[in-house]
């Protein structure tokens, strides 16, 4: 048996153990290494033939270095997400494309980082108050901070999420990367979007940055 069949058949493995519903990342690579084991052991048994699949599920189980504790599970197909950061339960999930034996290691790698920088830095802002009616800021920024840090090139990302990328970009033109991420990690969207409105407004009225100006209540 060649290579290219033992890793479609641990493609099928790895299906098959989150048919069922998520698991973490180690439940599916012990969940593989048992269903390796076993079918190896069948067709040694009913054909006198030995395939090298156990040795291929150990070289593809060392080759994932993603953290063992995140969740996989079929993300893809339901959510249309390569990967999704639950901010109340806290539960980081990567879509099974990001196991399957011919995966883009790199792309993977910056979902990966991208879910992070939700799980690390985006706590507060989960719990934070934001003014209705004022402009959508909170999703694009979120957004374009996890793209930013992780370093998702445009061809990553869906067109709803290159327009995120967009919108915080030129929010960061008016107002500066570093006081969007500050905020974000602080979970002050009040005063984020109090520093927008006013960098709008010196903008609309052609007022220098450096102008001091004060709105009245
Ligand atoms: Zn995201």
């Amino acid at each position: 048996m060649n290579g290219i069949e033992s890793g479609s058949m641990i493609d099928g493995f790895i299906e098959s153990e989150v048919a069922a519903g998520p698991r973490s990342l180690s439940e599916v690579q012990q969940g593989v290494m048992k269903r390796a084991e076993e079918t190896q052991q069948q067709i040694a048994d009913l054909f006198s033939v030995q395939i090298d699949v156990v040795s291929k599920a150990e070289e593809w189980k060392e080759g994932l270095s993603y953290d063992p504790s995140i969740q996989i599970d079929a993300i893809a197909e339901s959510d249309s997400a390569a990967g999704m950061h639950n901010l109340q339960t806290r539960v980081t999930t990567l879509d099974t494309g990001a196991l399957e034996t011919d995966r883009d290691e790199d792309y993977w790698k910056r979902v990966e980082t991208h879910e992070g920088v939700h799980e690390t830095q985006h706590v507060a802002v989960a719990q934070g108050a934001v003014v209705d009616g004022e402009e959508d800021i909170l999703l694009p920024l979120v957004e374009w901070h996890a793209i930013t840090e992780s370093g998702q090139p445009d061809s990553d990302l869906t067109p709803e999420y290159v327009s995120h990328r967009q919108k915080g970009d030129e929010i960061a033109g008016l107002i500066g990367a570093d006081t969007i991420k500050t905020a974000l990690r602080e979970g002050n969207i009040l005063g984020l979007q109090e520093k927008i409105a006013i960098a709008r407004l010196r903008e609309q009225l052609g007022l220098p940055a450096d102008q001091e100006f004060v709105i009245a209540a």
